[in-house]
């Protein structure tokens, strides 16, 4: 089972890695974009990291409505809303358990997944976000260890893909041969899970 432990470890681990990774985050948003996805989510997940050491909320769905709604007020790019939206929804959806099962989870993170889905308009083969995330929430089923491996490779899998979403679609054709920084941080978040269970 996962509680609301489990659920801020899963944040504060993705806060330390979006800090590690988050020069190579802008700098895949360099060519295909405005080069600030790498500070946009640093400073989304500090801020998230830090609201939930000050608020402690006590179960998993209370732990990811408020970091939603915290990378919402504290990110302006494309990506606060879209992952905000995806913490916010999927926290929704766990509703006030104490904890949940690693089932009930993964139908939550669906739920939020469509979600994005819905506010943002992407299908999969877009070169977003979604490419990475679709493919995690089907493997989740099987294991947080697939889950990643499959957000991995749909974000390297975004290299060939022309962008129809965001800025790097203004590019057109000219946004072929690059990966897509959202769908390698969604990585990085799905990532996360394993070592959040330790
Ligand atoms: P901005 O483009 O506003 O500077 P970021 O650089 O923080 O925002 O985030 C860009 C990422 O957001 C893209 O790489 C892409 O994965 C994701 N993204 C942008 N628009 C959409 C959309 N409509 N649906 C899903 N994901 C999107
Ligand atoms: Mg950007
Ligand atoms: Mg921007």
């Amino acid at each position: 089972m996962l509680d609301a432990d489990f659920f801020r470890r899963w944040m504060a681990v993705t806060a330390a890695s979006v800090d590690r990774e988050a020069e190579r985050l802008t700098a895949l948003d360099s060519p295909i974009g405005d080069a600030d996805h790498g500070s946009n989510l640093q400073r989304g997940f500090r801020a998230v990291a830090a609201v939930l050491d000050k608020e402690a909320p006590d179960t998993p769905g209370a732990v990811l409505t408020l970091a939603g709604r915290q990378l919402i007020s504290t990110v302006g790019g494309a990506s606060g809303p879209l992952y905000g939206t995806l913490l916010r929804r999927t926290g929704k959806a766990l509703g006030d358990a104490a904890e949940v099962s690693e089932e009930e989870f993964a139908q939550a993170l669906r739920t939020g997944v469509d979600a994005v889905r819905q506010l943002g308009g992407a299908a999969p083969g877009d070169k977003t976000m979604i490419d990475a995330l679709v493919p995690a929430v089907d493997a989740l089923g099987e294991s947080f260890d697939a889950a990643g491996a499959a957000a991995e490779e749909g974000a390297v899998g975004t290299t060939p893909l022309r962008a129809r979403k965001g800025r790097a679609s203004y590019l057109g054709e000219r946004s072929i041969g690059h990966q897509d920084p959202g769908a390698t941080s969604s990585a990085l978040l799905i990532g996360a899970l394993k070592e959040a269970r330790g």
